[in-house]
């Protein structure tokens, strides 16, 4: 079967403000004018999605939230909800990405409660997981990722989950320039693939888009995209540049198809 429409997304993180972000946007509203072939998002602070949604206008560069609260309203001081997100002109929302699970407690119980707001709220969530370093050295990587995929998902039915991504996130290779090989990541994607087959079936698992995070860039982005179950990027560091995270879009696209 054809290849799934990459997706490269950008996760701002805590860097840019307003008119930082606005300038960000604008570059990369340009540079990419002309492009198609992978859908892209980047995922700006709370406090620049206004102002980047403004800019993105017009172009085919989607904006998505970093992060939301499970609950839809109320007295919980200092978070957003799905609707809040939606209204702001998102589309997409990343859930618990490692530096959520291991600066604010999140665990796959409220990564679960979060990935539920967000497809209750007309978001489509990039649910992370992946394993640390010291997981990975015990052996543990398939089973810390098996079970972030059921906890995190429990109680979700296809007609949902046919709305997810996931990204595979090995934390050490994040923000680390430590990238998993080719095959490491394949190793893994395919297991992930294989675990959305048995739970939910062949047609959700071939539709399925699984992107690979941690030290991407473009110089590597076209080794990651020819693996056969690597769809697409989560992108930090080098995504805070126009000019690098435009070479990574532009790059996903040479061999995937
Ligand atoms: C990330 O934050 O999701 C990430 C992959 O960061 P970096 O690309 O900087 O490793």
């Amino acid at each position: 079967m054809p290849k799934r429409t990459p997706l490269i997304a950008g996760n701002w993180k805590m860097f840019k403000t307003g008119p930082e972000a606005e300038e960000l946007a604008g570059e990369l509203k340009s540079l990419l004018s002309d492009f198609q072939g992978s859908d892209t998002l980047v995922a700006p602070a709370f406090t620049a999605l206004g102002v980047v949604v403004d800019v993105l206008k017009g172009s085919q560069i989607q904006v998505g939230g970093q992060d939301l609260f499970w609950e839809s309203e109320g007295a919980f001081t200092g978070q957003v909800s799905a609707s809040m997100l939606k209204t702001a002109g998102c589309s997409y929302v990343i859930v618990g990405h490692s530096e959520r699970r291991q600066y604010f407690d999140e665990t796959n119980a409220t990564v679960n409660k979060k990935v539920k707001a967000a497809l209750g709220g007309g978001l489509m969530p990039v649910m992370c997981v992946g394993e640390s370093e010291s997981e990975r050295e015990k052996g543990q990587t398939f089973s810390v990722i098996q079970g972030q995929l059921e906890e995190g998902l429990k109680g979700l039915g296809t007609d949902e989950i046919g709305r997810l991504t996931i990204a595979y996130e090995p934390v050490w290779a994040i923000g680390t320039g430590k990238t998993a090989t080719d095959d490491q990541a394949q190793e893994v994607h395919q297991f992930i693939r294989t675990q959305m087959q048995t739970a939910y079936g062949n047609s959700i698992s071939d539709a399925l888009r699984i992107l690979y995070g941690g030290s991407v860039k473009a110089d590597n982005v076209a080794g990651l995209m020819a693996m056969a179950d690597i769809d697409g990027a989560l992108v930090g560091g080098a995504s805070l540049k126009a000019e690098s995270f435009a070479a990574i879009v532009r790059g996903s696209v040479d061999t995937a198809g």
